[in-house]
């Protein structure tokens, strides 16, 4: 692609592997100049922003751990000085500690809200000021299913993505007037490094429950995200766009 002024520009957390690498490519392939956000894996989040890179668009990666909330102020500085502007924030960095209730300690509870909640948090609290300034602003927030029909072992994990689920709601309707949509995509059993640590036998019982018959792809759950992030979708704020093969029907 050309060099462009207008061209827009994404910010998605936790970019450089699974579900993030291919929103990543999904938006880069949309035009979208890219900043690639990791925590620690340094050489997946570049090797992303390569394969952004070699799609026409700029991409650049930024280290930054999301439950740190000064590091997200300048994680969302950062990228949208890169770029001139930030259009898009994707908040997808997210992890699990699963455990049944009487063995889950609070560490587990914090660890999981931190990363999951607080993080997003901290991106929407910096990235609404340029948003709204620009009048301008799709912010997707990566749920799950879990987060609305909640999962044995995952208390910590579903209070985080149902958390994600009111959050969008609320900021949807405070920024509705201002051009600036926000909405979650809330994806199944999607085949990524999160779920191959699953036990074979939970994988089977997951996979029992999908009506589609089959594991979803990272690509997906992308698509979605590329939907709601893009111009087309400018009437469509607060929703939870489900990607589960039917499970959660
Ligand atoms: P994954 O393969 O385990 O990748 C997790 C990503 O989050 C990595 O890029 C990781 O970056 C990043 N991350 C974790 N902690 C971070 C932190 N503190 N700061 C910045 N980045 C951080 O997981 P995935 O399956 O792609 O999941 C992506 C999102 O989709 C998560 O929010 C997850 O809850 C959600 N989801 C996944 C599924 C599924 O079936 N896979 C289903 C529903 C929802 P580093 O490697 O650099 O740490």
């Amino acid at each position: 692609m050309s060099e462009n002024t207008c061209r827009k520009a994404a910010l998605v957390t936790g970019g450089g592997r699974g579900i993030g690498r291919a929103i990543c490519l999904a938006l880069a392939a949309q035009g979208y100049d890219v900043a690639v956000n990791y925590a620690a894996s340094a050489n997946a989040a570049e090797e992303t922003a390569e394969a952004c890179r070699a799609l026409g668009v700029q991409a650049v990666t930024l280290q930054a751990d999301v439950t740190d909330p000064a590091a997200c102020q300048t994680l969302v500085d950062t990228a949208a000085r890169t770029f001139g502007r930030l259009d898009v924030l994707v908040n997808n960095a997210g992890v699990t500690a699963d455990k049944l209730i009487l063995r889950m300690q609070e560490e587990d509870f914090d660890k999981v809200i931190n990363a999951n909640l607080k993080g997003a948090f901290f991106c929407c609290k910096a990235a609404c000021k340029l948003m709204m300034r620009q009048r301008y602003g799709r912010i997707v927030n990566i749920s799950s299913v879990v987060g609305l029909h909640g999962n044995a072992g995952q208390a910590n994990y579903a209070a985080s993505k149902a958390g994600l689920i009111g959050m969008t709601k609320s900021l949807a309707k405070e920024f509705a007037a201002r051009g600036v949509t926000v909405n979650a995509v809330a994806p199944g059993f999607i085949g990524t490094d999160m779920t191959d640590a699953m036990p074979d036998a939970a994988k089977q019982a997951a996979l029992a429950g999908i009506p589609a018959g089959r594991i979803g792809a990272a690509e997906e759950v992308a698509n979605a995200v590329a939907f709601l992030a893009s111009e087309g979708a400018s009437y469509v704020t607060g929703q939870v766009l489900c990607v589960d093969g039917g499970m959660g029907m």
